[in-house]
């Protein structure tokens, strides 16, 4: 795969402070903050502070360093917002999983029944 990251995406955008956003947790690697147009109760975005494309970019290339802090920060979400009846992790990747920001993000989704994992 060829990754080419865009720095003008929306994403790099609320980490450079440009554009603001309802920050749920802030660490040296990640940050963490509602979406602005929410699919449940909670839906909430986690992303690492590098420039990777997608999931499999950032797996790929960045450094244990930063995958440990991203991940560490997903738990402290996770404790932070006590998704005891269940979540969703979504990381949609390109074109067919209508990726629309092209800076790695994880979806996290709760609060209440989300039903099957695709629509038909
Ligand atoms: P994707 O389709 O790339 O997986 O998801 C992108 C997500 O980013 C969408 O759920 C969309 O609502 C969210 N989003 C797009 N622009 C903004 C923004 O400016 N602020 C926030 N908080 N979320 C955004």
């Amino acid at each position: 795969m060829n990754y080419s990251y865009d720095d003008q995406n929306i994403f790099a955008r609320i980490l450079r402070g440009e554009i603001p956003n309802r920050t749920v947790l802030e660490t040296r690697h990640a940050l963490a903050f509602h979406d602005i147009n929410p699919q449940a109760p909670v839906h909430v975005l986690v992303i690492p502070r590098g420039p990777w494309v997608t999931l499999d970019h950032f797996i790929r290339d960045a450094g244990a360093d930063a995958q440990l802090g991203f991940w560490a920060a997903v738990s402290q979400v996770c404790e932070l917002l006590e998704l005891d009846d269940g979540v969703r992790f979504i990381a949609n990747s390109r074109d067919h999983a209508h990726q629309e920001v092209p800076h790695f993000h994880l979806h996290i989704l709760a609060g209440r029944p989300l039903g099957p994992m695709l629509a038909r």
